[in-house]
């Protein structure tokens, strides 16, 4: 009976621990909330999701749709409980965040190989351990990680977008719709026309923002907060969160100028996310300039928008493979904190240890094919980088193609390479 150590009862720890206990392990998981909360969480629940309720593109042909199926096709419980979750959100998978954490901390609580301790760890963990305690780490585990590692701790800033009450919507402002159609009545959508955008962008510009020195630089180029995307140029939103292409607003002729989306954050549709609009602003000017948008003018927000620094590791510097360290065998980081990005690369990564450490436990050589995400992803972060930065799970990842695709051909091969090699490698595997 092997026993495993799992700090971090976030995305990449329960999948880790759970995988780990169906391979037969005692699994100790730690994770310290509700004791001690990061800035972002605000419950007790394992897995819970910190800002957006989605979990990205369902289509099997983008690299969000392959890597949900890799996930499933290897057991994986957070995938299960994100099925058994879903709200409908057009061609994304979007969750109740609620359901969804319940669901995990109550199959991890369940299982008799895992038993869940609510402490906070502040001692580098013996082999074998996978630690996942996520971008916000607690700061006296960081500086323990940071003397044992060296100089192999980095960070970048991240932001969350707000929550709006539904109660509080004008409905009669704002019509409901996905793009193009796709995904039927998911959306609502606040049109505006030229003179409410360009008043809208005036005032988000020129918005006070939180500590704004000490944020400037180092943003994640892919959640960048609205008010940075605002200062790049008049038309830069109009190509992100407000982009108004294929959405009519039915009781008007002329298309809208801009269009701010809001998802369904609960089944109920009692709460709204505000898509796209991860924001630094104070506070009070978030409260002043989101009710400008046409049918917000009376919004209450049920969760403002935050910012906070995540810390990751230097992969390719500490990691030998599989999310393995290299100076300490048999410990693993997983998660956001091994340079992966995103809800479902975290998870991913979680699996993809847990996996390989219990290859290593009993003798056998556990490696992902490379022309899978979860095995590609793997590979990039200890690929040699001397500016490494998280990375979500895209296609550029995979071996390319030998013959000449068009690019819905090229995705397609894609999702179809990996898939077919995934199945003859979980079957070689069981
Ligand atoms: C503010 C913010 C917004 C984000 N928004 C998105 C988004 O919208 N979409 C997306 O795909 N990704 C988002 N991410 C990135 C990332 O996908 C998530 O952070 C994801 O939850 C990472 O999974 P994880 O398992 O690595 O960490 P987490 O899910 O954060 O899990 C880590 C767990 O470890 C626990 N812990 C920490 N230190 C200790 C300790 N010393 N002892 C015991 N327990 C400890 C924490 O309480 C937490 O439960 C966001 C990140 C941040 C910080």
């Amino acid at each position: 009976m092997h026993r495993v150590t799992v700090i971090g009862g976030g995305l990449a720890g329960c999948e880790a621990a759970w995988q780990l206990a169906l391979r037969g392990c005692k699994v100790a998981l730690f994770e310290m909330r509700p004791h001690t909360l990061t800035p972002a969480h605000s419950s007790g629940n394992l897995a819970e999701l910190v800002c957006s309720n989605s979990l990205g593109a369902l289509n099997p042909d983008s690299a969000g749709g392959l890597l949900k199926a890799e996930l499933r096709q290897l057991n994986s419980l957070i995938m299960a409980c994100a099925d058994a979750a879903q709200v409908p959100a057009g061609g994304a998978l979007a969750v109740d965040r609620d359901v969804f954490s319940q669901l995990v901390t109550k199959r991890i609580s369940e299982n008799t190989n895992i038993q869940v301790r609510r402490e906070l760890c502040t001692d580098f963990p013996t082999s074998p351990a996978i630690i996942a305690t996520g971008p916000l780490t607690d700061n006296a585990f960081a500086q323990v990680l940071k003397d044992k590692l060296g100089e192999g701790m980095l960070s970048f800033y991240d932001a969350a977008s707000p929550i709006i009450e539904a109660s509080s919507i004008d409905f009669s402002q704002v019509f409901w719709g996905s793009r193009y159609g796709k995904g039927g009545e998911d959306y609502l959508n606040c049109p505006m026309d030229y003179e409410e955008y360009s008043h809208f962008l005036t005032e988000l510009i020129a918005a006070k923002t939180v500590v704004q020195k000490e944020f400037e630089e180092g943003y994640f180029e892919s959640c960048l907060p609205v008010e940075v995307l605002a200062k790049r140029g008049p038309k830069t939103l109009l190509f992100g969160p407000l982009k108004p292409v294929g959405l009519l607003d039915p009781r008007r002729e002329k298309p809208p100028y801009a269009v701010v989306q809001l998802r369904r954050e609960d089944a109920e549709s009692t709460m709204f996310n505000m898509v796209g609009f991860q924001t630094n602003l104070v506070w009070g000017e978030q409260k002043r300039i989101f009710r400008m948008i046409p049918g917000l003018q009376k919004a209450e927000f049920h969760r403002l928008g935050v910012m906070h620094r995540n810390s990751f590791i230097n992969s390719p510097k500490l990691l030998v493979k599989n999310y393995q360290l290299k100076d300490f065998p048999g410990v693993y980081i997983a998660g956001q904190l091994a340079g992966v990005e995103g809800y479902l690369e975290s998870t991913g990564s979680g699996l993809v240890a847990a996996l390989h450490l219990w290859g290593e436990l009993c003798g056998r050589e556990v490696t992902l094919p490379l022309d899978t995400l979860l095995g590609a992803l793997a590979a990039y972060t200890v690929r040699p980088n001397s500016d490494f930065q998280p990375m979500n799970a895209n296609f550029g990842l995979l071996p390319p193609f030998a013959m000449k695709l068009s690019k819905k051909e090229r995705r397609q091969q894609y999702s179809e390479r990996s898939l077919k090699n995934l199945l003859v490698w979980v079957n070689n595997f069981v």
